[in-house]
């Protein structure tokens, strides 16, 4: 088995999770494998996700009882790149999270404040940072618009209104940041997930690599493809995941290789 040659250029890349090493709870067929021959090719890898729900920790455990080798240091999800984005744009600061346990640690680890409703009603917040919450309701949505309307930074953590699940689409971040905009009268100022090349930048700067030498790949057009078209680097759909053929013929947004599966990006020798 050897690397497909129009591949052998990159230094590293940039992977997604969802629709490319897994489908919800499935593992996707050799997808572990293949990551595993790339980095013995010494390519870099970043795993990138724009789900905020889990930590990067839940991750690491996660893809070693895969039985990957992988190291804290190659992943990076909406969650934290939010945090590590706000840290050096505007140091500390207090926040008022709508988000799950994954976000606020990782906010935490990075030196925000996280603030209770209770003392983000009285004395307002720095930013208001709007994850996937199961558990969003009412109060979330009235104290996010009371702080956003008293001047707070309006974050998101991605912008995907839905996401597919074993239980099918279900709502993701969007659909809460909508809420939270209709509320407040205001969009976010800052949408750190893909598409935005925010969370791109932040994951190349880490890999140390030039842009020409890092490949993303993904299975969504609108976020993975777009995403990388923002951000300057190439990109590989897979169609292990969301996107269907029928879909990629007719959109406008096209990625520089397509394959069926990540495994594909090796072939047999003749
Ligand atoms: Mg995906």
């Amino acid at each position: 088995m050897r690397l497909r040659p129009e591949f052998e250029a990159f230094s590293g890349l940039i992977l997604d999770l969802d629709g490319v090493i897994w489908v919800g709870k499935r593992p996707i067929q050799k997808a572990i494998e293949t990551v595993r021959k790339l980095k013995e090719l010494e390519l870099k890898i970043m795993f990138v996700t724009n789900n905020s729900m889990r930590s990067r920790k839940d991750y690491e455990r996660r893809l070693r009882s895969l039985g990957l080798d992988v190291d804290i240091g190659e992943i990076m999800n909406s969650g934290y790149a939010t945090a590590l984005l706000l840290r050096e744009k505007y140091g500390k600061g207090s926040a008022y999270v709508v988000g799950e346990l994954g976000l606020v640690e990782e906010l935490e680890g990075q030196g925000l404040r996280v603030l209770t409703r209770e003392e983000c009603w009285k004395g307002g917040a720095d930013f208001v940072i709007v994850g996937m919450d199961r558990e969003f309701n009412y109060w979330k949505i009235a104290t996010a618009m009371r702080a956003i309307r008293r001047g707070a930074l309006f974050v998101a953590t991605n912008g995907d209104k839905t996401f597919p699940s074993e239980m099918g689409l279900l709502p993701g971040a969007g659909s809460m940041i909508a809420a939270i905009s209709a509320a407040s009268g205001k969009e976010p100022d800052i949408v750190v997930g893909k598409p935005s090349s925010h969370i791109f930048d932040i994951a190349l700067k880490k890999l140390g690599l030039r842009r020409d030498k890092v490949l993303v790949i993904g299975d969504r057009i609108d976020t993975d493809v777009e995403g990388a078209r923002r951000a300057g680097m190439k990109s590989l759909l897979v169609l292990t995941g969301v996107t269907r053929e029928e879909e990629l013929r007719s959109s406008a947004i096209k990625p520089d290789f397509v394959l069926s599966s990540i495994s594909e990006m090796f072939t047999r020798d003749p």
